[in-house]
């Protein structure tokens, strides 16, 4: 039997299946449940219910309700790859099966009504979902509306919330809320967000949540003083404002503190992959152990409940791959049930007849009086929220973030930032791609899928993106060959978008050619261009406005022709790199917005004139001051270590002495405080002092009309190039790192150190997932009295996009180009993980040291250093942040092209847009989300008072009415962010904060003539358009 096999044994003739489900008795049930089900809600749901919380059970209002959530936690990769994890291969690695796991779960749920369950990982069920025969699919239909199967979160994986960029935790969860909605409709769609397993919580991931529509959040890990001190106070459950400049209740999202992380309580596990005793209910066996669980049951939940400020608590029954055999957790959990209640009902008899006459029997009575305060039922994440939101009540409002995460006094999760530098930089260039794959999917339409080149597909790279964002992905905490298995995937996913940009390409410039993409230009690789005399290089803009780009290509050696798409002649040159000797050539390009322009490329010398080289000599130190200038910025260079010294910017007369240099921390192989180890997830060096990695650079000086770079050496494993273009207003610092030598037997955590003398008094500012600013304070927690045991890692904060310090006055920023740890652990200094390798494992259940086989891995990235006021600051970064992310794609052809369609003259450059965006305005999204409708997004991308001279944190107005030049918007509707409701019919249960009541506006009627965008604002709409012809 194939794939679309008959599952679980449907049609065969009552045979028992592997999981002891027999199917008969799945179909009889399901004809059944309907009419008997929805009788049963009549009777015991009096009043109205909340939009999808209609089938929640019925709770017991004068007692502790213990909901029970029946889950698994199915890892979109982590020890084994995704597909070893679906299949249950490498059992012997560990043993976990996604696709077994669904069979049996949905056979359990036929077998007894009141049972539930919880989904959440949408990569492994909508696989699953594909595979599944009509029969199955209508019986799981049903079991999701009746609220027996409900999906949580509902993303195609549950991302991490450190190393992500809040486009991409966007993308991966509009994918996952889409498959639900076409699938199930309003039935399956989640209502509750369940991240029971990141390593720490950004604000802005709470903020996203609000702004997609959930109701609540539940999550599991946050640092252990903080959760003692919240058990205290009854703050495990709170309003998480998420915003500091979306009006409330835009970004107010309720969340909740799980008891147990995202585990059963210790005796309760029931799984196949568990080893508690079984309820064993038969008093006459000698194994009997129902009085004793049910006992310590009671204890358990009474105890729990002390800590939470309603008379309901939730109990996780399950964790990582469970229910592979579900009838083992539900048998045992239908017993459990039963017997408590059962007490409950004895208890209550007891308190209507007897209780006066049995007063003498204390010990009895005291025990039944116990077990009549609770009541356990089958529930779900939603049904549970249900129930603490009728409650009433005024929360307590939380306003930062949960970073970093601790659990235990010198284990804290801050490696994870940095660990596998060269896989998250590969994750952050590729949702650059998809980016630009699906803005041409979009201005094309149909002819970008399919066209000369074949059938190009933007679907294979999102998903690849997507799974990226799971948690053990970006983070860098998988094992290696499933690391391996991402950066594959991606790769994969890369093919069918460069057919994509073929096929858009040769449609709008009107010319057929055989385009060549370049990917390993960070290593100064691309053949085309190294072996031809003559070609063109297009260069695409994914951002809304025009922008100039600096062009390098490796080339031959020799003198270029560089011919704009005027075919006037801009400045070119051919620098050789000092490292490898390598020519690259440069040229500047002025690209439109959301458009391309092309260059022409001809070699009109093979020999190189001196004069036009490059001094590249290796320049001692102790030599003359060194500086690189522009006409806004200087960078000197001390003359004794060749190391930055000073920036200043000319046209605001600002200077501040800069010095630059790299560092690394010995890793912990644990001592005798703790035997924790540095590895994936921890971060703990055995020293607070890091060790220079050389105490001065070689360096060597490269100067022409084009750029100029001073290389600096650190060693052999640890260079630098500081670089500067013309007309840039920063300063461009590439490292390359690695393989950083541990032969020495001692495992290495290399920084990047910026000390300046200016007066932070302990403060400093790191991004949230590369959207709002957070403030930070060194050895201090805004929810709690911190005692840091560990003055490095316990300092350490999670960087998306950038870091900075200031005085008040001047402010120093730094970009980054990926995620990566950050901190400031002095007085004006900042500092950024670059890149680790470490000899053990930290015990975190990786079970390997990241090592990153073989020789290690050679690591290159660029921070972008930016000086200027603290009020002017932010127009700096914020715009440079966008350039950085959403950079120009460059794509050769050899220019010998035929032309394509009736076009005459073949275009040399397009825009996409009628009109540029203001520079407030990021198109967050512009992708095909139909036959005839696209997906878009539009964010100001300035929070609140940040705007300083240039007033960009004003609201902004823009008419949509044909914005874009290749196709007409017929019609706009306005959807949540997720783009899964409609945003005026949507709507979240409401919540009240303690900080007094708030205003619930109404949804304003959509004006496409007229969309205002708030400071931070993004508004996502699908759009049903129109393709012109002549595009
Ligand atoms: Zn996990």
């Amino acid at each position: 039997m194939g794939a679309r096999a008959l599952p679980f044994g449907v049609g065969a003739g009552g045979r028992w299946s592997p999981v002891g489900c027999r199917m008969n008795s799945c179909l009889l049930r399901l004809r059944l449940p309907p009419v008997l089900f929805l009788f049963l809600l009549l009777l015991a749901t009096p009043g109205a219910r909340a939009a999808g919380y209609e089938t929640c059970p019925e709770v017991q209002p004068d007692m502790l309700n213990v909901h029970l959530v029946a889950h698994t936690h199915d890892d979109v990769g982590w020890l084994k790859t995704v597909d070893q994890y679906y299949y249950g291969i490498k059992n012997d690695v560990q043993h976990a099966g996604v696709q077994y796991i669904l069979d049996s779960v949905i056979c359990a749920l036929l077998a007894e009504p009141t049972r539930r369950f919880v989904y959440v990982e949408m990569a492994f069920f909508s696989r699953w979902w594909h595979q599944q025969t009509n029969a199955t699919q209508e019986i799981v239909r049903n079991l999701v509306r009746q609220g027996r199967l409900e999906f949580a979160n509902g993303g195609w994986v549950m991302n991490d919330e450190a190393a992500t960029h809040y486009g991409a935790i966007v993308d991966q969860m509009t994918l996952g809320l889409r498959f639900l909605e076409d699938t199930f409709g309003s039935d399956g769609r989640p209502r509750v967000a369940w991240h029971i397993d990141p390593f720490g919580h950004s604000r802005e991931q709470a903020s996203l949540f609000a702004q997609m529509g959930f109701d609540g959040f539940f999550f599991g890990r946050l640092d252990y003083q903080d959760k003692l001190v919240r058990k205290k106070r009854q703050e495990m459950e709170q309003v998480w404002r998420a915003s500091a400049s979306l009006k409330p209740p835009t970004a107010d999202l309720f969340t909740g503190v799980l008891p147990n992380n995202y585990n059963p309580p210790e005796g309760f596990c029931w799984d196949m992959l568990c080893a508690d005793r079984p309820v064993v209910d038969d008093p006459h066996s000698p194994e009997y152990n129902a009085k004793e669980l049910v006992s310590n049951f009671l204890q358990l939940a009474t105890a729990q409940g002390q800590y939470y400020r309603t008379n309901h608590t939730v109990m996780t029954m399950g964790s990582d791959f469970q229910y592979e055999n579900a009838n083992m957790w539900f048998k045992n959990l239908d017993k459990l049930i039963q017997l408590v209640n059962m007490q409950v009902s004895v208890s209550a008899l007891w308190d209507l007849c007897c209780r006066s006459l049995a007063t003498s029997f204390l010990s009895l009575e005291q025990q039944q009086a116990n077990g009549s305060r609770v009541n356990v039922l089958y529930s779900t994440p939603a049904c549970y929220l249900w129930e603490l939101n009728k409650a009433n009540l005024t929360w307590s409002v939380k306003e930062d973030d949960f970073f970093p995460y601790a659990d235990g006094p010198h284990m804290f999760w801050t490696g994870y930032f940095s660990s596998r530098p060269a896989l998250k930089r590969y994750e952050r260039l590729s949702y650059n791609f998809l980016q630009v794959c699906n803005q041409l999917e979009a201005l094309v339409g149909p002819a970008a899928n399919v066209g000369p080149y074949g059938y190009g597909d933007s679907a294979p790279l999102n998903e690849a993106m997507a799974v990226l964002q799971h948690h053990d992905a970006v983070t860098g905490t998988s094992r290696q060959h499933v690391a391996d298995d991402y950066a594959r995937q991606l790769s994969v996913g890369w093919g069918p978008c460069e057919v994509l940009l073929s096929n858009a390409l040769a449609k709008l410039s009107g010319s057929k050619q055989s385009f060549s993409f370049c990917r390993d230009l960070n290593v100064s690789i691309c053949p085309l261009s190294q072996t031809s005399a003559q070609f063109q290089v297009i260069v695409y803009n994914p951002l809304g406005r025009k922008v100039d780009q600096m062009v390098r290509l490796p080339v031959r050696e020799g003198v270029y022709l560089v011919k704009d798409p005027r075919n006037k002649t801009v400045p070119s040159r051919v620098v050789e790199l000092p490292s490898s000797g390598n020519p690259e050539l440069l040229f500047p390009a002025l690209v439109p917005a959301l458009g391309f322009s092309i260059y022409s490329v001809s070699q009109v010398s093979v020999q190189s004139p001196k004069a036009r080289r490059l001094h590249s000599r290796p320049q001692k130190p102790r030599s003359p001051v060194l500086s690189i200038k522009n006409e806004h910025l200087r960078a000197t260079f001390h003359p004794d270590t060749g190391f930055l010294r000073t920036i200043e910017v000319l046209d605001r007369k600002l200077t501040l002495p800069v010095s630059q240099a790299f560092f690394w921390y010995n890793a912990s192989t644990g001592d005798q405080q703790s035997d924790q180890a540095s590895g994936a997830y921890i971060f703990r060096p055995s020293q607070p002092k890091p060790i220079p990695v050389s105490h001065w650079a070689q360096t060597h000086v490269v100067k022409t009309d084009l750029v100029q770079e001073v290389h600096q050496n650190f060693s052999a494993w640890c260079s630098q190039v500081v670089r500067l273009y013309p007309g840039q207003r920063h300063l461009e610092l590439e490292w390359t790192v690695g393989p950083i030598p541990v032969g020495d037997k001692w495992g290495k955590e290399v920084i990047s150190r910026f000390d300046t003398p200016l007066r932070t008094l302990g403060f400093f500012y790191t991004d949230s997932n590369g959207r709002e600013i957070l403030e930070r304070r060194r050895d201090y927690r805004p929810s709690w009295d911190l005692n840091q045991t560990e003055p490095v890692a316990g300092n350490y904060y999670p960087v998306s996009s950038r870091i900075y310090i200031t005085d008040g006055k001047m402010q120093l920023t730094v970009l980054t180009d990926r995620s990566q740890g950050g901190s400031s652990l002095r007085d004006g200094s900042l500092e950024l993980m670059v890149h680790r390798r470490l000899l053990k494992d930290d015990n975190r259940g990786v079970g390997e040291a990241l090592l990153e086989s073989g020789s290690g891995v050679w690591v290159r990235g660029r921070h972008l250093v930016l000086l200027d006021t603290a009020s002017e600051a932010a127009a700096g970064h914020r715009l440079l942040a966008e350039k950085e992310l959403l950079a120009p794609q460059v794509v050769l052809t050899l220019g010998r092209g035929r032309s394509y369609h009736r076009r005459a003259a073949p275009r040399k450059q397009f825009s996409g847009l009628s009109r540029e965006l203001p520079p407030s305005v990021h198109l967050l999204t512009l992708a095909r989300w139909g036959p005839d409708a696209l997906l878009l997004r539009l964010e100001h991308q300035f929070a609140q008072e940040e705007g300083s001279s240039r007033n960009l944190s004003s609201p902004v107005t823009l008419d949509m009415r044909d914005l874009f030049s290749t196709f007409t918007i017929v019609h706009l509707q306005e959807t949540t962010l997720a783009a899964n409701q409609l945003r005026a019919r949507a709507s979240r249960l409401k919540w009240t904060p303690d900080t007094g009541p708030i205003s619930h506006p109404t949804v304003p009627r959509l004006d496409p003539a007229s969309i205002t965008l708030q400071p931070m604002e993004i508004r996502t709409f699908v759009a049903s358009v129109q393709w012109k012809e002549d595009s």
